[in-house]
């Protein structure tokens, strides 16, 4: 076996040590898969597992899976972060983020699914999107770059492997609108696939608590980004600001491309040094107490 090919193995192995335990009985094809791979697969009503695929299981939100969910639900992201999510960790990383939280039922059921389908099915989170396939990242072996590549996951349950349409991985991914939401998330999978190709980074608790806020409370990142320190900190022109104040998904866009920014100093900001310690302390405080809020809450809904 070539070196190519055992790096291949390699890495697919380390995707399903990561998955095993979190999906039931879950089985992971042993295959590297590329845009151009083709697949068997069809996902239906009526089909004789429709809907098992939504229990029991861990969605790690993205920003953008927050931001479609609390719109699609016509709530703040405070209310929508208190009512539907739970604190976690993203596997191989120190980073804090919110999963979907599950039913207090015996199958520990999705808030989203009825007999009937999935009720937010239009905005339904990336996760959802993408199964069967998942993405993965192939480490280079000089260190912290990598390229993207695919599994496919085929578990017992899913009946949708046995009908007989054939998609490519980009033709599924086009249909699931799986670009749009990569493409949202751009700068904070940049983060998260750099922080687990350089394993478990030692973050500072300060960054971890502004990872966790900015990637799940955009109402509080707008609090501090239209505040004179933050502006003048970051030489916000009054046509950004107007764009930034106007358009939420614009706000989503720069608080993901300004937290890769603070995180690996990665992207083209002008900075005031002094102005932007200031602000970046301001909104480490307002972090703290939010996320310490979060868990104490989740914490008595537990007792
Ligand atoms: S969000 Fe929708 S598709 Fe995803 S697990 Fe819940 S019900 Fe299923
Ligand atoms: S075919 Fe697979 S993805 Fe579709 S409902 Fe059945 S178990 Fe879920």
């Amino acid at each position: 076996m070539g070196a190519k090919k055992n790096k291949e193995k390699a890495a697919v192995n380390e995707i399903k040590k990561a998955v095993e335990g979190k999906i039931s009985k879950s089985v992971i094809v042993p295959e590297f898969l590329t845009g151009a791979s083709r697949f068997r697969f069809k996902c239906y009503p009526g089909i004789g597992c429709f809907t098992k695929c939504c229990s029991g299981i861990k969605i790690i939100l993205s920003p953008y899976d927050i931001y479609r969910l609390k719109n699609r639900l016509g709530m703040s992201y405070m209310d929508f972060l208190n009512g539907y999510t739970a604190p976690t960790t993203i596997e191989g990383s120190s980073l804090q983020v919110v999963s979907l939280a599950m039913k207090d039922d015996s199958a520990r059921s999705c808030p989203f699914v009825t007999p009937e389908g999935c009720t937010i099915y239009t905005d339904r989170p990336l996760t959802c999107r993408y199964y069967p396939i998942g993405m993965g990242m192939m480490k280079k072996d000089t260190g912290n770059t990598g390229e993207d590549f695919f599994i496919r996951v085929k578990e017992d349950h899913c009946l949708g492997h046995n009908e007989e349409k054939v998609w490519t991985v980009q033709e599924w991914r086009q249909d699931q609108e799986s670009d749009l939401y990569d493409e949202m998330n751009n700068d904070w999978m940049a983060i998260v696939l750099k922080a687990k190709t350089l394993g478990k980074v030692e973050f500072s608790q300060r960054s971890l608590e502004l990872f966790y806020i900015v990637s799940t409370n955009l109402d509080l990142f707008r609090d501090m980004a239209f505040t004179p320190r933050f502006i003048e900190a970051y030489q916000l022109d009054p046509e950004t600001l107007k764009k930034l104040e106007e358009d939420e998904l614009e706000l989503l866009k720069f608080s993901l491309k300004w937290l890769r920014f603070v995180t690996f100093n990665e992207g083209d900001f002008k900075v005031d040094q002094a102005a932007r310690q200031k602000a970046k302390e301001k909104l480490l405080a307002r972090a703290d107490e939010e996320r310490k809020r979060h868990i104490e809450e989740m914490d008595s809904m537990e007792d």
